[in-house]
């Protein structure tokens, strides 16, 4: 099985590249909602959150500092939103687990 984002990990198919080590990469997303859209993605296909077993929970914690990190880096420390979609009917459109970190505006409502 592959995914989009497994893909641009193995350099299949472009995408602008702000970090990477051996767990997880951060991209620009292709198709920003906000001026800071920024997806953080397992290395591993996870499907979502739902499906992430505990031995890899580890990645959790690092996923959150490197999204700290990221939104400081890009001046939104102050306002931004991590959120992940759990499934297609909560939005899910690639089933490989991310992170979106959007900010650099006011963002709206939170379900949807
Ligand atoms: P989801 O809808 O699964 O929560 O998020 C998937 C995200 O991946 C979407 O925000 C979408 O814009 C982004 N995306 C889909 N295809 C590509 C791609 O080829 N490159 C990049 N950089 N982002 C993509």
């Amino acid at each position: 099985m592959t995914t989009i984002f497994k893909k641009i990990i193995e350099r299949d198919i472009s995408a602008e590249i702000l970090y990477e080590d051996d767990d997880i990469i951060c991209i620009h997303d292709k198709f920003p909602q906000a001026p800071i859209h920024i997806l953080i993605i397992t290395k591993k296909i996870i499907p979502n959150i739902q499906e992430l077993k505990v031995e890899d929970m580890h990645l959790l914690p690092k996923i959150f500092a490197k999204a700290q990190e990221l939104a400081s880096q890009f001046g939104v420390q102050d306002g931004y939103r991590i959120l992940t979609n759990n499934g297609p009917s909560a939005g899910q459109t690639v089933l490989h687990l991310h992170f979106h970190l959007l900010g650099g505006k006011v963002l709206g409502g939170k379900g949807g």
